[in-house]
């Protein structure tokens, strides 16, 4: 059964790359968009599971600090509202995602670091959070050293898991799944004692209505994460487009607004607008 699985997903991972191939090219935007963007539709990568940043709502509408930024960002490259098409990026994919064309760009809670930088380029940065951990409102865990023999949940392919793996807590019990809103209900029914990954993400998890209360921020600030932009590696044009939209974005006020509007009501402290090219490391 288990070998008839992997049998099905290999040969359902084995079409996608011949259908990646005969597509050859695609860039994530419509064939007709020509080098100055414009055409009918452009895709872009986001989170559906981080309220506050990226969330698919029940209704099918998109929402969060990442769909705001990516809105704006669009509508500067010459593509309206309705000309989006979001695509899923979980961490995992990411890379991927824009090496195969998938997707034009992802702003999906995509911390700008070198190892990544190998594989893509990145815009921005356009917003600067810290890794945080996220425990239940009575544990006792204080610091990233806590963790140690604790089971700990965040997601594969982030920067969370690696910084946990090689500093914080090599000795904890680290379960990586594939979003982060599947690690909440394990921390809700003491499956697990502390979820990690950035404040801005943890922020909008407690905040929702149904965990007010529960869970708490520890506050330690344990890594910067500097939210960039993905584009294709070689990309240059499009990155600095994009450059120009953050710029735009902040001088004109729609930055603010954006952080008030996604991130007010989860009490997040948010940094200032950093500055493009400006890495905190
Ligand atoms: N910002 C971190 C990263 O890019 C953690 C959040 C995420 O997994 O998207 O890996």
């Amino acid at each position: 059964m288990k070998l008839r699985k992997v049998s099905a997903a290999a040969a359902t991972a084995l079409v996608l790359a011949l259908t990646a191939t005969a597509c050859g090219g695609d860039d994530g935007g419509d064939s007709n968009s020509g080098s100055g963007g414009g055409g009918d539709k452009i895709k872009i990568g986001i989170k559906y599971d981080q309220p506050g940043l990226g969330l698919k709502e029940p209704d099918g509408s998109f929402s969060g600090f990442d769909v705001d930024v990516a809105t704006y960002v669009a509508k500067e490259l010459g593509y309206e509202p309705n000309q989006i098409e979001w695509v899923e990026t979980k961490s995992a994919d990411r890379e991927n995602a824009l090496s195969r064309g998938d997707v034009k760009m992802i702003a999906a809670t995509y911390s700008i670091t070198d190892e990544r930088k190998q594989k893509v380029d990145f815009a921005g940065p356009y917003l600067l959070a810290h890794q945080d951990l996220l425990v239940k409102a009575d544990s006792d865990i204080k610091e990233g050293t806590d963790l140690n023999g604790k089971k700990l949940c965040s997601v594969t392919g982030s920067t969370s898991a690696q910084n946990v793996k090689d500093e914080i807590a090599p000795k904890a019990q680290l379960q990586q799944l594939g979003g982060y809103s599947e690690c909440i209900a394990g921390l809700q029914s003491d499956q697990l004692d502390a979820l990690t990954t950035d404040d801005a993400i943890l922020a909008g998890f407690a905040a929702q209505e149904q965990y007010k209360g529960q869970f708490k921020l520890t506050g330690l600030k344990l890594s910067n994460e500097n939210y960039g932009i993905g584009v294709k590696k070689g990309d240059t044009e499009t990155v600095n487009k994009i450059n120009d939209a953050l710029e735009k974005m902040v001088s004109d006020g729609s930055w603010d607004k954006a952080v008030k509007e996604n991130f007010g009501p989860a009490n997040y402290k948010h940094e200032k607008a950093p500055k493009i090219g400006q890495i905190v490391q």
